[in-house]
C-alpha cells in the first residue's frame, strides 16, 4: 500500500477494513498481490490494537526512553472529532548519503592529513619488516574535509521523513501530547506530539464544551428567520427565536468528543449570543428608528 493508515481502536479500523476490502476485491479487477497484503496489513493492525493502545492521549507525562518530540498545530475541529491527520514524522534514520557518514561535506575544503603527511597510510616496522598500513584518521585519502556537511549538519545521518495519516485519539487537548508507538511504523523511536490548538473564529473548547461565540446584529434577530451558526458538522439555520432572551443556546451532544474510553461520549456545543449594535447611527437613521419605536409602541398598546 502507497498510503499507510494507522486506527487505534477497532471499531473504526473494522469500518475502513470493510470499504476498502470491496475496492481490492480481485473479482472486482483489484490486484491480488495487493488484496492479500491488505489482508495481511489489517490482521497484524488488529492484533496490535488488541494488545494495547499505540495511539494515546497523554495529560500528565514526559517522554521517556528513545523518542521524538514535536509540536504540531491542530485544529480544533481535527480534535474534537478526531479527525484523520497528516504528520511528517522521521520514521528512520540512514547513513548520509552525501557525506557517506564521515560528517564533513567531500565537496569542501580539505587539508593534508597530519597523522599520515598526506601519504594516506602509515609505516608499521616489525622485526625490520615494514608494513604499510592504510591511515585510519583520513580513511587512506591523504587529506581531511574540513566543512560540516551541509546535508546532514555534520550528524554523518539523516533521518528520513514519512507522511503517515494517523486517525486521532479523542480527547486531545491544547498542551496534551499525542503518543504514537514507534511500533506502528517500525520506527526505532516513539513519537510525543504536543498539540497547539489553531484559533478558530468562533469556537473555543472550553472543558468538555465546545464554546460558539456568535455575533449578531441587533436587526438580524428582528428580521431574520435563520441565524447561520457554525457547528462541528458544518453550517446549520438556528431559528432567530431563541437569541432574542440574549443567554447562551445550549446543543446537547454536539461538542468534542470526550476520550476513547467513552466512545460516543460528546460534551456540548453552547453558542453564546453577542448581539452587536453599529457604533455612530446618523441622523437619519435615528429618524427612522424612532418611526419604527413609535409604531412597535403604538402596536403594544393595542392602537
Ligand atoms: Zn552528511
Ligand atoms: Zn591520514
Amino acid at each position: 500500500m502507497d498510503k499507510k493508515f494507522y486506527f487505534q481502536n477497532s471499531q473504526d479500523l473494522k469500518r475502513f477494513f470493510r470499504t476498502k476490502i470491496k475496492e481490492l476485491h480481485p473479482d472486482r479487477g483489484g490486484d491480488r498481490e495487493e488484496y492479500l497484503k491488505f489482508i495481511e496489513w489489517y490482521q497484524k493492525a488488529l492484533n496490535k490494537i488488541n494488545k494495547k493502545p499505540l495511539i494515546k492521549v497523554l495529560k500528565n507525562s514526559f517522554p521517556e526512553g528513545n523518542f521524538c518530540y514535536r509540536i504540531e498545530t491542530f485544529t480544533v475541529k481535527e480534535v474534537s472529532l478526531g479527525l484523520i491527520k497528516k504528520f511528517k514524522l522521521p520514521v528512520r534514520e540512514r547513513v548520509c548519503p552525501i557525506c557517506k557518514g564521515i560528517k564533513k561535506s567531500p565537496s569542501g575544503d580539505k587539508k593534508i592529513c597530519e597523522k599520515c603527511n598526506g601519504k594516506g597510510f602509515l609505516n608499521l616496522v616489525n622485526n625490520s619488516e615494514t608494513i604499510q598500513l592504510k591511515c585510519t584518521f583520513c580513511e587512506g585519502r591523504g587529506y581531511l574535509f574540513t566543512e560540516i556537511c551541509p546535508e546532514c549538519m555534520g550528524k554523518g545521518k539523516i533521518k528520513e521523513e514519512e507522511v503517515l495519516e494517523i486517525k486521532l485519539p479523542y480527547g486531545l487537548r491544547e498542551g496534551d501530547i499525542l503518543f504514537i508507538s514507534g511500533e506502528l511504523f517500525d520506527s526505532p523511536w516513539d513519537f510525543y506530539i504536543e498539540v497547539n490548538l489553531e484559533p478558530h473564529a468562533h469556537f473555543k473548547l472550553k472543558g468538555d464544551n465546545l464554546i460558539y461565540e456568535a455575533e449578531i446584529k441587533f436587526y438580524e434577530v428582528l428580521l431574520k428567520d435563520y441565524i447561520l451558526i457554525e457547528t462541528l458538522e458544518g453550517w446549520e439555520k438556528v431559528p432567530s427565536e431563541v437569541f432574542k432572551r440574549g443567554e447562551p443556546v445550549i446543543f446537547p451532544r454536539r461538542g468534542p468528543y470526550l476520550s476513547e474510553d467513552k466512545l460516543w461520549e460528546r460534551g456540548d456545543l453552547i453558542i453564546c449570543p453577542k448581539i452587536t449594535f453599529p457604533e455612530n447611527i446618523n441622523e437619519k437613521a435615528k429618524k427612522l428608528l424612532k418611526k419604527i419605536v413609535k409604531l412597535l409602541e403604538e402596536e403594544k398598546n393595542g392602537g
